[in-house]
């Protein structure tokens, strides 16, 4: 993405208005939450104004405005990661929920005493702490892979610990501390192989490369909006048709049935089954229209220059004695979330005395606890960056850095 064109599409993020915003802000915190193009919040508020009313009730004009409207945007995220139909599209709050979702109506009906679960030691909590629910309540054993000397998921580790008897795979598409992005297709591979369903924890994946669901052939796939420059409170769960078909609902109430008799009921398919009750229409169409506005930019695009600035930035890293750095070098593929600790300074005064300088990077152990126990660490900062971040900025951070260290009466070396 060339310069002017970045210039042009700054002018779509109102946080970077000074005046309005009350101060100066380099936001580096991306991999938390993204900011929201102003097209967006457009979208969601022209949807309250013009077209609100609930969807799937009734058959007066404006429900069936708002039925069209949630239901095309359904449409426009299969599109997206390329599902092979939109009712593998389920809308849920967040990443979050999509895992709890499977983990409720798949894993705890499906997994039974000695089965196991594989997950990685990079996953953030919500991939973490479901498993070790199911594993408690079902007798599985969760079993994790660790890292090879990169920060990347170890292969033979994970084909060492993939037996017969593993059910489910759970995996980060892209770790949310080291950035490292697991080569998922010969996961899939190798768990369909031995017979196991996967899950790719897709939060730090989607908003940053092109996924294909056909491609990666995972059985789900997690996304939660507001990493994606859309509203807070929508999510999506991709699941195959023909597994979700047979899953249990998750939550039970309206919309979600087919008949209800007084002694029992009756459910729909997916993605109505898993859809109890008033969904996030607008956070919904938000959604959609930050997919539209992605695509316009081109996710190779977005992709590239993520991954120019995120190059950059580990570059001149390396080049500071007094930053430890844990980020994957010379991947063939890695996000732009850079984790790293300013020596002998805790990363809550790094971050603190960062902001003083109107630089927003996130620290403390960021829903990664198994993870830095692993790396040996308490907590890190992490730096992330998004496509609308610029050089400047980030040549802002790094100088930063030196104040941080005679903020406290430490050196340069
Ligand atoms: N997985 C990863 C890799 C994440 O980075 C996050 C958010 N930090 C989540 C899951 C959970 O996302 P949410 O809080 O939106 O449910």
């Amino acid at each position: 993405l060339l310069d002017d064109k970045i210039v042009k599409i700054r002018e779509d993020f109102s946080y970077l208005d000074e005046q309005k915003l009350g101060r100066k802000i380099i936001y580096l915190d991306n991999a938390a939450t993204s900011q929201k193009p102003n097209c967006v919040i457009d979208a969601v508020s022209d949807y309250y104004k013009y077209q609100n009313a609930n969807p799937h009730r009734g058959a007066h004009y404006l429900t069936v405005k708002a039925t069209e409207a949630y239901e095309n945007a359904r449409s426009s995220i299969a599109k997206f990661i390329n599902a092979k139909s939109s009712d593998e599209i389920i809308f849920t709050r967040n990443t979050t929920e999509s895992l709890n979702l499977i983990a409720y109506s798949y894993a705890l009906e499906n997994l039974k005493k000695d089965d196991e679960i594989l997950i990685t030691i990079l996953e953030h909590h919500s991939n973490f702490t479901t498993w070790h629910y199911v594993a408690e309540k079902t007798g599985a054993k969760l079993k994790i892979v660790y890292l090879d000397d990169n920060f990347s998921v170890d292969m033979t580790d994970f084909e060492n610990k993939l037996t017969s008897k593993t059910k489910l795979v759970s995996v980060t598409g892209a770790s949310n501390v080291t950035s490292c992005m697991p080569d998922i297709e010969k996961i899939v591979e190798l768990s369909h192989k031995n017979g196991a369903i996967v899950v790719v924890d897709g939060a730090q994946l989607a908003p940053h490369k092109k996924v294909d669901m056909q491609k990666i052939n995972c059985d789900f796939f997690a996304i939660s909006g507001h990493k994606m420059l859309s509203p807070m409170g929508i999510g999506i769960l991709y699941g195959k048709k023909d597994i979700l078909d047979n899953m249990k609902p998750f939550m039970y109430g309206g919309e979600m049935i087919e008949y209800v008799y007084e002694d029992y009921s009756t459910f729909t398919l997916s993605p109505t089954r898993f859809e109890a009750g008033t969904m996030n229409v607008g956070g919904a169409i938000g959604l959609a229209k930050a997919i539209e506005y992605m695509e316009a930019i081109g996710m190779d695009n977005i992709y590239e220059r993520e991954r120019q600035l995120s190059e950059y930035a580990v570059s001149q890293l390396n080049k500071i004695p007094y930053i430890d750095i844990y980020y994957p070098q010379n991947a063939k593929n890695v996000g732009s979330a850079i984790a790293f600790n300013v020596k002998e300074i805790h990363p809550h005064d790094v971050a603190s005395i960062l902001d003083n300088f109107n630089i927003a990077v996130r620290s403390g152990h960021h829903c990664a606890m198994p993870l830095h126990k692993y790396l040996k660490i308490n907590a890190s900062c992490r730096a992330s960056i998004s496509f609308y971040n610029t050089k400047q900025e980030i040549d802002e951070f790094l100088t930063h850095l030196e104040d941080v260290r005679r903020t406290l009466g430490y050196g340069l070396e």
